[in-house]
């Protein structure tokens, strides 16, 4: 599990529902990364891909958060999940809190606080993590330089890139490949 995922899973924040299902090995309970209930430890936490997954490596669907009916319908609200597409379409663009105001038509002050009461994350987060995701995937390429990764996937400079990359994943880039090629 990189460091991303478990501070989505830490933070128990919305953006990782629907992307990934958190089961709890001691309990053997599978949850929605959002749900309140059940004590979060690095250590005893098992990822998922779908919540179907988990029931079959024996994990029960946590009562609180029902992962098997959220994962059928998505329940960020259309503010939330708005500002997620935005940024999931711009991360390329320098990041502009006034240009995603103004695209989803609220105050910016207000969807700052709204995007972080429901999601634990700041909407800069939030950017930077759709731009990591995109080098992680660039830098699978063998072909793509590093450098090229970080500026395909819109980071100005190289020393900018490698802190925030480093500051999401726990890594450099190289690092990141050098792990990768290894398997
Ligand atoms: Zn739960």
């Amino acid at each position: 599990m990189t460091n991303e995922v478990w501070q989505l899973l830490r933070l128990r924040s919305m953006l990782g529902d629907g992307r990934v299902y958190c089961g709890h090995r001691e309990s053997r309970i599978v949850c929605m990364p959002s749900c309140p209930a059940q004590m979060r430890v690095r250590e005893d936490t098992v990822l998922f891909r779908t919540a179907a997954d988990a029931q079959a490596q024996g994990f029960c669907p946590c009562s609180v958060c029902d992962p098997l009916r959220a994962s059928r319908a998505p329940s960020a609200p259309p503010l939330v999940q708005a500002a997620r597409e935005y940024i999931d379409m711009h991360s390329a663009e320098k990041f502009s809190l006034d240009a995603i105001a103004k695209a989803l038509f609220v105050n910016g002050s207000y969807l700052l606080r709204i995007f972080k009461a429901r999601t634990g994350c700041t909407l800069l987060w939030y950017h930077n993590f759709v731009r990591c995701q995109q080098v992680k995937a660039l830098l699978a390429i063998p072909s793509i330089s590093i450098s090229e990764a970080g500026e395909q996937a819109g980071f100005a400079s190289s020393s900018h890139f490698s802190h925030v990359f480093k500051k999401m994943t726990g890594m450099t880039p190289s690092q990141y490949r050098e792990q990768r090629s290894r398997g």
